[in-house]
Parts: C-alpha cells; sequence; structure tokens
C-alpha cells in the first residue's frame, strides 16, 4: 500500500459564504433572499445568493439584471471583500487548531490533511465533525464537510449534502457514493467534456467507470483519459499543499511550434499575467517588480524586468508594466518565440500608506474588478471569464 492511500484529508467549504455573513451581520436578512454583487443598474455579476434567493432561481456569477428580474424581492448587497476575509481569516484559525497542512482554495474553502493529527486528536472524523460545530458555535456560520481519503473524494462529499452537511467516504463506501453522480462532478469534466461523454451514451460516474480505458482515450485524449480513469474509481494521489510565502511567483507558457503573431504573444502574456495577479490577491501580496521571459525557437532566453512606482496586485496595473516590456522588446529584439512568461518579485504584504490616505477611485474600480473576476473564476475555473486585451 502506499502512503497516499492512508492520507486522511478534509474539506471544509461554507454555504452561500458572502450572503450567510451577511445575514449573520444584519439579522433582518435572516430567511430572506439576498444577494451579493455588482451595480445591478450596470454589468455586474452576483457573486453569492443566499439559498433563499437560491430557491428563486438566483445563482452566482449570473449578470444582476437577470438576477433581478428573477428575484426583485431581493435585497442586493454590494461585495464587502474585506469583511469575508476577515471572517475567513477567523475560520482559518480554528482550521489550524487542528493542522497546519491546510490548503486554501478560495476565502471560504479549504482542503486539510490531518493524517498526523489522529494520534493526537483521534479521528478525521472527530476532527470535521469539531471543526464544522466550533464553526457554528463560534462564528455562527454552517459549514460543509466532506472526511475522505483523498482531496477529490473530500470535497464531492462536502457538496453531496450541502447545505449543512456531513459527509464520510471511506475506500469501502466511495464507489457506491460515486457511481449515481452525474460525470460534471468529477474535476476537469466542463460542459464539453460532458457533452463527449453524453454523446458516447455516458452520464454517470458508473457509466464513465464501465467505459474500456482505450475507448476513453480515444474519445478524450490520454491526459483526459488517465485522469478520469482514475477519479472515477475514486483515486487521487494528489498532495494538500499549504501556501508558501512565495519571494516569486511566475507563470509561462511553451508552444507547440514558435509564435510569430505579436497579437497572439500578447494575448498568451496578458493570460499569464492574469494567474500571477490571482495568487498575488489570494496570498495578499503585493509586488514591486514585474519581468517578462521570452525564449526563442533557438532556445536563446531573455528577460525584461522592471520596477513599478507603487507596489500591486491589480491585474490592471502589472499588464500595463508587462505590456510595455513586451512592446520594448518587439520593437528592439523580436524574433519567433517558444515560450513566453511573466513573474513578479520584491513581494511583500504591505502595499505601503500612499494610496489609503488618497484612495484613487480608478484605482478602487480597477480593485472591484479584480474581485469579481477572482470570485467569478474561484468558482467557475479560471477560464469562466477573460479579459480583453485592447489591441
Ligand atoms: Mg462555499
Amino acid at each position: 500500500m502506499s502512503a497516499s492511500s492512508v492520507r486522511r484529508v478534509i474539506h471544509v467549504d461554507m454555504d452561500a459564504f458572502y450572503a450567510s455573513v451577511e445575514q449573520r451581520d444584519n439579522p433582518t436578512l435572516k430567511g430572506r433572499p439576498v444577494i451579493v454583487g455588482g451595480d445591478p443598474q450596470g454589468r455586474g455579476v452576483v457573486c453569492a445568493a443566499s439559498y433563499e434567493a437560491r430557491r428563486l432561481g438566483v445563482f452566482s456569477a449570473m449578470p444582476m439584471r437577470q438576477a433581478m428580474r428573477r428575484c426583485p424581492q431581493a435585497v442586493i448587497l454590494p461585495v464587502r471583500m474585506g469583511r469575508y476575509a476577515e471572517v475567513s481569516r477567523r475560520i482559518h484559525a480554528i482550521m489550524a487548531d487542528y493542522t497546519p497542512l491546510i490548503e486554501p482554495l478560495s476565502l471560504d474553502e479549504a482542503f486539510l490533511d490531518v493524517t498526523g493529527s489522529i494520534p493526537l486528536l483521534g479521528s478525521d472524523i472527530l476532527i470535521g465533525r469539531e471543526i464544522k460545530q466550533r464553526i457554528k458555535a463560534e462564528l455562527k456560520l454552517v459549514a460543509s464537510v466532506g472526511v475522505a481519503p483523498n482531496k477529490f473524494l473530500a470535497k464531492v462529499g462536502s457538496d453531496l449534502e450541502k447545505p449543512d452537511g456531513f459527509v464520510v467516504i471511506t475506500e469501502q463506501n466511495k464507489q457506491a457514493v460515486l457511481d449515481p453522480l452525474p460525470v460534471k462532478r468529477i474535476w476537469g469534466v466542463g460542459k464539453v467534456t460532458q457533452q463527449t461523454l453524453a454523446s458516447r451514451g455516458v452520464e454517470t460516474v458508473r457509466q464513465l467507470r464501465q467505459m474500456p480505458f482505450d475507448r476513453l482515450e480515444a474519445t478524450l485524449g490520454a491526459a483526459a483519459a488517465s485522469s478520469l480513469y482514475r477519479l472515477a474509481r475514486g483515486q487521487d494521489d494528489r498532495a494538500v499543499e499549504p501556501e508558501q510565502e512565495a519571494k516569486s511567483l511566475s507563470s509561462e507558457r511553451t508552444f507547440a511550434t514558435d509564435v510569430t503573431d505579436r497579437a497572439d504573444l500578447e494575448g498568451v502574456l496578458l493570460e499569464e499575467v492574469e494567474r500571477v495577479a490571482t495568487r498575488l490577491r489570494r496570498q495578499q501580496l503585493y509586488a514591486k517588480t514585474v519581468m517578462v521571459k521570452i525564449r526563442y525557437g533557438d532556445f536563446r532566453t531573455i528577460t525584461r524586468r522592471t520596477t513599478l512606482a507603487q507596489p500591486t496586485c491589480l491585474t490592471d496595473r502589472l499588464w500595463e508594466a508587462a505590456r510595455s516590456l513586451l512592446i520594448a522588446w518587439q520593437k528592439t529584439a523580436f524574433g519567433p518565440v517558444r515560450l513566453i512568461g511573466f513573474g513578479v518579485t520584491g513581494l511583500a504584504a504591505e502595499q505601503g500608506r500612499q494610496l489609503e490616505l488618497f484612495p484613487d477611485p480608478h484605482e478602487q474600480r480597477l480593485r472591484r474588478l479584480d474581485r469579481v473576476i477572482d470570485e467569478v473564476r474561484d468558482r467557475y475555473g479560471a477560464n469562466a471569464l477573460q479579459r480583453r486585451h485592447k489591441g
């Protein structure tokens, strides 16, 4: 037996987190449909909906206008990210009483590896129950919890009986739990894969599991096939990875064939900037220096860097800097590109005081935009929203 087969993982997922925090902070909102989101007059989207609003057909990432049509009686509230982050830190502090191995996925969701805590604290089930009870007692909020031998099953578990769920999945019952679920519950199965599988008559995990591997491979390609083959059997070896204090962050893309189109390069670089910016914000860090890395078709690699006037975590600011580095490079040293990357260094937890004394409305608008995008991506994946770069 491998070490991973004895791992014990807990997934904690807060129920309708932002909306629940609002209902808790203002008890007159209890039992009423609450929508937290962007400007209902503008092009805002729903960031969170209370269960009362969900019952009336309002869901995250839905345009606010549509949400208001479906649920005109809803209480509409602006996103108070600072407040949610504060509550999130308190949830994190409770979880940290049980293990140092905590991997947050967003403000309201985290994996815990409690394997090493069991000798001291009893069992994974006891730990899961206690965390859920303490969140209820100390923070007056409801979490759904999944307890399982790996991350995938723990996440399936926390979702299974939401809201207020507590589900234990074991090696013994895992197949019985997974088999009836729709394939979209498996990580990596998005709309396209779901449709492809449906066209082959595969709609449940059981049907997926019964599909011969070579047929799965012919349908979805080798990488997706081997991932889905294992997940359908409840197998997942990924470790819980606690966030570490980063000294730098970067993201890069290698192309199958060298790229010479300037607009294509710009588009890819923007995606890399967004990825890094999201990670910065998730770790509540600000970057002082930005860097663009380019590898030519002949493997020669160069970097161009610049220091910002003010440390930032805003996608727009980072993109401005990255784009001017790219343009300068295109003017002087352009050539076919095999790899392009973006990185930041000089990371700090503080931005400096200047901006807080004189908040810049444009800066605040950018910050709100980033929050909404981060939130939608947390829920729907990195490709849920794409920013356009203006040529
Ligand atoms: Mg949640």
